[in-house]
């Protein structure tokens, strides 16, 4: 996969849309975290260098979206009233439009321009619209060097629609598109693909890093090549699994799903999670890979619980022997041991899900083993999912890792090997 980003274009003197994902935690109408935000910063301060005329645009939460025409209801919205009986009927909409009037509050991008104006020194102003006057009136009076970000994107129901009408209206602002969300990269929406059938598309610079460390591994991988994968479901993990079995050398599987495949072969797993479902499927996983050759890793123990409590009694037990009333929680010591070994000399590593309920310090235990054990490799390493990402945040080893997904979904299914509709529609190279 191999696609323009902005250093393969001209950029000087031209309107630049960028797609950003400024979708962050706010209460009370403040910013919480900006890590998103700062993570933006290399590619916007690079087109404003380098003379381009900059209109920033992203999505915030889940707003009820009432503008598809004009300030009326949306046709989904409309039959939802319509349903009613006809007295509730006025009161019903008023009431929809309250909700939508109090998101309009509370999920405007107002706050996120005043912090990128910290980061890059007053040279954004923020239009209250989208595709509006005054959007339209502040992206024609750019200069370069300048740039203006357009409100929250989902307060237009066209936006998630992929509408090709508002997709023109976005693209008409502008004469290239710079996709740097990759948080949405998964959706074909109207500021993350459909804008791109009307002006030229290449990625940001945190776009260019997801393709090159996450397509590199999957394309060309340095070989030893371990995948972790862990977390709640295998039913999250399935995609993932299938596709990887072909790549990899080393299958690890921690996490409430190996409790699915353990059972499958006829383990005790007491009260352990478990999706009675796919215990068929995951046995012909393990047999897949055994026909591939791919050393597939289940834990050999446990820590189990008779609670999902950080302080529950626990006990370290074989991980198919799990006591009535316990349920397992962590991998335990042996299984940490021969996941560090198999991590060890690994040359990639893509992790995804934590070994345990890491959230609890009691049962952190193996996924900080597995870690440190991703960190202190030479491996190209890959970390993917909000879950394992906190995890490996709060232990302090980001930094020793080659590369941290920012998407959740969007990474499973890049792992996945589906086509991101936010991918497939920049420029080739
Ligand atoms: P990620 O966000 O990294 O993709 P997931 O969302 O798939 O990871 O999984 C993380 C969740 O899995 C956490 O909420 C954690 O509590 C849960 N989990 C991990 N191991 C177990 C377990 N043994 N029993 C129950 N839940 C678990
Ligand atoms: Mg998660």
């Amino acid at each position: 996969m191999n696609k323009k980003s902005v250093k393969d274009v001209e950029v000087r003197g031209k309107r630049v849309f960028v797609r950003c994902d400024f979708n962050v935690p706010m209460k009370d109408g403040v910013i919480t975290s900006d890590k998103r935000i700062a993570a933006a910063i290399p590619t916007i301060q690079y087109l404003l260098e380098n003379g381009a005329k900059v209109i920033l645009a992203s999505h915030m939460g889940k707003p009820h979206n009432i503008f598809t025409e004009g300030f009326g209801l949306t046709k989904k919205e409309k039959k939802a009233v319509e349903k009613l009986p006809e007295a509730e009927r006025e009161a019903a909409k008023a009431e929809y439009l309250a909700k939508a009037a109090g998101d309009r509050k509370k999920l405007t991008l107002a706050p996120v321009a005043a912090r990128l104006n910290e980061y890059l020194g007053n040279k954004v102003t923020f239009a209250t619209d989208i595709i509006g006057e005054d959007a339209k009136a502040k992206t024609a009076a750019l200069k370069e060097g300048e740039a203006v970000l357009l409100e929250n994107v989902r307060f237009d129901a066209r936006e998630e629609k992929n509408g090709a009408d508002f997709a023109e209206a976005l693209a008409s602002m502008a004469d290239l598109f710079v996709n740097d969300a990759f948080g949405t990269a998964h959706r074909a929406h109207a500021s993350t693909e459909g804008i791109s059938h009307y002006i030229p598309a290449v990625s940001g610079f945190l776009i260019d890093k997801e393709i090159t460390f996450m397509g590199g591994a999957l394309e060309k991988p340095e070989h030893p090549f371990v995948a972790i994968l862990g977390g709640a479901k295998v039913s999250d993990k399935i995609g993932v699994i299938t596709n990887l079995i072909d790549k990899v050398d080393t299958i690890i599987i921690g996490g409430a799903m190996a409790y699915t495949f353990i059972k499958a072969r006829g383990g005790k797993i007491g009260t352990s999670l478990c999706e009675d479902d796919k215990m068929e499927l995951a046995l012909s996983l393990v047999e897949k890979a055994k026909e591939k050759g791919v050393n597939f890793l289940l834990p050999v123990d446990n820590k189990c619980a008779t609670a999902f409590d950080n302080d529950a009694e626990s006990l370290i037990c074989d991980i198919d022997a799990v006591p009535d009333g316990y349920m397992g929680m962590d991998i335990g010591p042996k299984t940490i041991e021969l996941y560090a070994s198999a991590v060890k000399d690994a040359k990639t590593v893509i992790w995804n899900g934590p070994m345990g309920v890491s959230e609890f310090d009691n049962y952190a235990a193996g996924t900080r083993a597995v870690a440190e054990a991703v960190a202190q490799s030479d491996a190209i390493s890959i970390v993917g999912g909000g879950d394992s990402t906190a995890a490996i945040e709060k232990l302090g080893y980001a930094d020793k890792i080659s590369h941290i997904s920012t998407g959740g979904g969007a990474s499973l299914e890049f792992l996945e090997g589906q086509e991101l509709p936010g991918i497939a529609c920049l420029e080739d190279k």
